[in-house]
């Protein structure tokens, strides 16, 4: 299972890329809009956890740009804001969750958990193993 975290705060970052290291997830992450952009559009992840206030553009504008290529990598947004505002709009535009900052690592990790094992499950009812 591969994880990309797009995260500009480097002390939180580096927290979420350990604690799924050590549930043995394979774990890229991208500090920024455009390296998260560039990522996005080079690889497919399982699930991808997105900060909305990015350096150099908004999360949900990279979510945007996810559903136009047509990706199918499910999508946990994190932001520091507690707006529902930016919720509904993550959620219209597809995300499939969402965690309100400050957030513990063990918190992450049983919605990451979660969200890969309803998209398994998707993935077995629509026969598409
Ligand atoms: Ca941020």
């Amino acid at each position: 299972m591969k994880i990309l975290i797009v995260e500009d705060e480097d002390s939180l970052r580096e927290v979420m890329i350990r604690s799924l290291e050590k549930e043995r997830y394979v774990v890229e992450s991208a500090a920024n809009y455009q390296d998260a952009l560039l990522k996005i559009n080079d690889y497919d992840y399982d699930c991808i956890v997105l900060d909305i206030m990015l350096p150099g553009g908004s999360g949900l504008h990279l979510l945007e740009e996810l559903k136009k290529m047509r990706k199918k990598d499910s999508v946990i947004i994190v932001s520091a804001k507690d707006s529902i505002e930016d919720k509904v709009t993550g959620l219209d535009l597809g995300a499939d969750d969402y965690l309100t900052k400050p957030f513990g690592v063990m918190e992450l990790i049983a919605r990451v958990k979660a969200l890969l094992r309803r998209t398994e499950e998707e993935r077995k009812i629509s026969g598409k193993e």
